[in-house]
């Protein structure tokens, strides 16, 4: 008997391969099933997370400068320390490498993984180099901590809590469709230089993401805990349906608060899509999706980095998003059902 792994999908797989794991150690407080584990160390707590980028699947060399990519890879994995409410320290850094891959190259893709080091205050403290047949292969750990039991998981919120999110959403996974369109003229037409000059925003996002650590100083300052907190790696509603999950609620979000900037709306017009679509649906954005106490409504609201979407509901009322024109539909991993 063969079972294709298409059949489970990635967190299926996830629950199938993990499903029998046993936590043996008094000191694993958080293990499988958020953006990174919790390890209790007599009474200090370090918060761990570990992220893969390969060549084809997660970047294209073609319109990657190394450096971005370097700098991206330590930024990603920094992003799921800060999901957690926790301050990145440490990152191991594992490449395989093709022999596609300069020393000159990689000495760029270093220069970006010691700008995010520096930019984050973190440290690089190890990792394994190995050669690979199928192009960069790039596994980085980060490693964060967190006063005790202050780190926050994707399953607290509770119904009435208000639902936040950090920046603007929808820019990188337009600024990746604007690259992969570039690509193709440049393939089909090698001697046009592609001018994204006037994109350097959209450009921006999707090749040097940051990861909200100065919301998660700001809210340790103000004294502000979440109940419930994930980063946006894959789109609004994947990451809201996972809270939801892991929170044992529902919610509603409401189309015409999520927050986006001007470029990506003029950009969504020039591509025909719609702006919340790219919100919901498209990835990359690595901000932050959380949920507050109702009480803590007056903190945050004059705070411009972060917009308040929506609110928990009882796991009964689903979960929902609340169009423009008023309309309720069901919300999907793909983002909204218009036929329900
Ligand atoms: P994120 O999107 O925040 O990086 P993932 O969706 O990749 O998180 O992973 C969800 C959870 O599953 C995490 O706790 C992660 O550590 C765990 N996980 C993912 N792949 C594996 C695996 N092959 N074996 C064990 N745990 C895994
Ligand atoms: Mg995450």
């Amino acid at each position: 008997m063969r079972t294709e792994i298409a059949s489970l999908g990635e967190f299926g797989l996830i629950r199938h391969l993990t499903k029998n794991n046993e936590t043996r150690n008094a000191g694993t407080i958080l293990g499988i099933g958020d953006d990174a584990a919790v390890i209790d160390q007599f009474g200090r707590q370090s918060v761990i997370s570990t992220d893969m980028l390969v060549e084809g699947i997660h970047f294209d060399l073609m319109y990657t400068p190394l450096k971005h990519l370097g700098y991206k890879a330590v930024a990603v994995n920094l992003s799921d320390i800060c999901a957690m409410m926790a301050t990145p320290t440490h990152i191991t850094m594992s490449i395989a490498l093709s022999n596609k891959v300069s020393v000159e190259a990689l000495d760029e893709f270093y220069e970006g993984v010691y700008a995010a080091c520096e930019r984050y205050n973190v440290d690089l403290v190890g990792g394994d180099t190995c050669s690979s047949k199928s192009g960069f292969i790039i596994s980085v750990t980060a490693i964060g901590e967190v006063a005790p039991d202050k780190y926050v998981t994707r399953g607290g919120a509770k119904p009435n809590d208000l639902i936040c999110v950090t920046g603007d959403l929808g820019a990188a996974y337009l600024g990746l469709q604007l690259l992969e369109r570039e690509k193709k003229i440049f393939l089909e037409h090698p001697g046009v230089q592609p001018d994204l000059q006037q994109q350097a925003y959209l450009v921006g996002r999707i090749l040097k993401p940051e990861p909200r650590a100065d919301v998660v100083e700001w809210l340790q300052e103000k004294g502000i805990m979440p109940t419930s907190m994930i980063d946006i790696s894959d789109g609004l509603s994947s990451e809201l349906l996972h809270l939801c999950r892991n929170s044992d609620t529902g919610c509603v979000l409401y189309e015409d608060k999520i927050p986006a900037h001007d470029d990506t709306r003029a950009m969504a017009m020039q591509f025909g899509v719609s702006v919340t679509t790219c919100a919901l649906s498209g990835g990359e954005d690595y901000e932050l999706l959380f949920t507050i106490d109702q009480a803590d409504y007056e903190k945050v609201a004059h705070n411009s980095n972060i917009s308040v979407v929506g609110y928990v509901t009882d796991k009964k009322e689903g979960l929902h998003l609340v169009t423009k024109s008023g309309n309720k539909h069901v919300l999907t991993a793909q983002g909204w059902n218009a036929f329900s």
